[in-house]
């Protein structure tokens, strides 16, 4: 991938004190064979390595003594610059905001509709209304509802009218009848780009004038979602990207070349097929993702979102009183999975996410530690010193586990709980306990 090539790069210019001319062009072949790799437009690969090469070779660079460091320091700022700088959030003005969804089939528009409205309910102002433009397919207007009703958004369809314009329009003066302030308006796509499939959007764009239109596509589809965004881009002229299925084969390739044709700013990325697996794109994180630093701060961030600040509060009161138990413990596994599939969250952690690549993770880690908790008596997990041979013997059976298992769990919690006493009062503690958890749980 991008990063393993990149620290290749890198790696030709350790050894060498400083950055000269012989040493940058070597570096930079392998820079731009890496980002060729990602995936990158091949003028946009060249034109970004021209000018980190004027970059490097410039005044007191000659003479610094980590050239390595430098380069990486040089690459990056690029690399953010190319992504556009500062994350640009949606334009939420309007009454109500009337936002139209577009791309190719099976970008993610539908997911990218219900997340977005998930994420905008958390703001308490707003209270959105998904509408189902996708005509051709029933199944798609259903997809939607399945959607809406998992997020508790309403959905707004006519399943026996034809025409994407009057359903849009319609939905619109609904929404206005009924309080709803955002509008989404998730459309149909096509497997490839087609003059049908152009009209019919650019005619609802026409007719309900949104505040944003936004162009969905699966960052997995490389060189194609250039084209695809230009194609788009000359006809709707949008106003951002959304960038989807990030969480697989990571290829950050997309996110540098559309920024750079369109020139339009990519505005949330999309990172798991559950409605909370959306984050704000920040060039400088992308940047530290593909240059495989991990994206931390997003890490941290949606860590703080979910963690529920009154619990945090009365579960330090049980640590620093030696109180702290299964319960909490189960409470506490419940927290981790509340964030997110696993594997989205252990891939942000630098380090790991390469590591963690191959092996496979199950949603359902926790099962057999939920199981063997929920064998416990209530006391038992109040205290539990009192787990003698008997008990666990009888805990294993209940649970369909074996006495190593529970052997195996007990210590985790042993660990645990002294871990979380050390972290007292340190700083991004939430965070810290999440990540002994999950070392403790097997996944280091
Ligand atoms: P649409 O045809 O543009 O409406 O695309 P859908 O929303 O139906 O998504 C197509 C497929 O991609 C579905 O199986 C989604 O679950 C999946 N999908 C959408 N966004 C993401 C994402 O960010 N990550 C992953 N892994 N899958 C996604
Ligand atoms: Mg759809």
């Amino acid at each position: 991938n991008l990063s393993d090539k990149l620290d290749k790069a890198f790696h030709i210019l350790k050894g060498h004190g400083k950055i000269t001319e012989v040493n940058v062009a070597e570096t930079l072949k392998e820079v731009r064979r890496a980002l060729l790799d990602a995936d990158v437009n091949f003028k946009i690969a060249k034109d970004f390595t021209n000018k980190v090469k004027e970059k490097a070779i410039g005044q007191d660079v000659l003479t610094t003594l980590q050239p390595g460091q430098l380069m990486v320091k040089i690459v990056k700022d690029e690399l953010i610059e190319l992504m556009g700088g500062d994350a640009v959030g949606v334009n939420l003005s309007g009454n109500p905001t009337v936002i139209l969804m577009s791309g190719l089939q099976g970008s993610g528009k539908t997911t990218f509709s219900g997340k977005l409205a998930n994420f905008l309910k958390t703001k308490k102002t707003k209270k959105p209304l998904l509408v189902a433009c996708d005509i051709y397919r029933p199944a798609a207007i259903n997809q939607l509802h399945v959607v809406g009703d998992q997020i508790g958004v309403e959905v707004y369809s006519e399943p026996e009218n034809k025409n994407a314009v009057s359903i849009a329009t319609n939905a619109i003066d609904y929404a206005k009848k009924n309080g709803f302030n955002v509008v989404i308006v998730d459309t149909a796509g096509r497997l490839a780009i087609d003059e049908e499939m152009m009209n019919e959007i650019a005619n609802v764009h026409a007719a309900i004038k949104p505040q944003e239109t936004l162009f969905v596509v699966d960052s997995m589809t490389g060189q194609d979602a250039v084209n695809t965004a230009k194609a788009f881009n000359d006809r709707l002229n949008f106003d951002g990207v959304i960038l989807t299925k990030l969480d697989g084969d990571t290829r950050g390739g997309a996110a540098i070349s559309i920024k750079s044709i369109v020139n339009k700013p990519i505005k949330f990325i999309g990172t798991g097929e559950k409605m909370d697996a959306i984050d704000v794109f920040y060039p400088d994180r992308m940047a530290d993702r593909i240059l495989g630093m991990g994206d931390v701060i997003s890490l941290v961030e949606r860590a703080q979102e979910q963690y529920d600040e009154e619990e945090a509060r009365k579960l330090q009161k049980k640590i620093a009183k030696n109180e702290f138990g299964f319960d909490d413990f189960l409470s506490q596994i419940q927290q981790v999975k509340k964030m997110g599939s696993m594997k989205d969250l252990v891939g942000m952690i630098p380090g790991v996410g390469k590591a963690m690549k191959d092996i496979e993770i199950e949603d359902d880690a926790f099962k057999h530690i939920e199981a063997i908790i929920h064998s416990m008596t209530p006391v038992e997990r109040k205290k539990p010193t009192l787990l003698d041979a008997k008990r666990k013997l009888r805990i294993a059976k209940g649970s369909g586990t074996d006495i190593q298992q529970v052997n195996q769990l007990l210590k985790q919690f042993d660990q645990m709980s002294k871990m979380m006493k050390m972290m007292q009062g340190a700083q991004g503690k939430n965070l810290m306990r999440m990540m002994g958890q999950m070392k403790g749980m097997g996944m280091q």
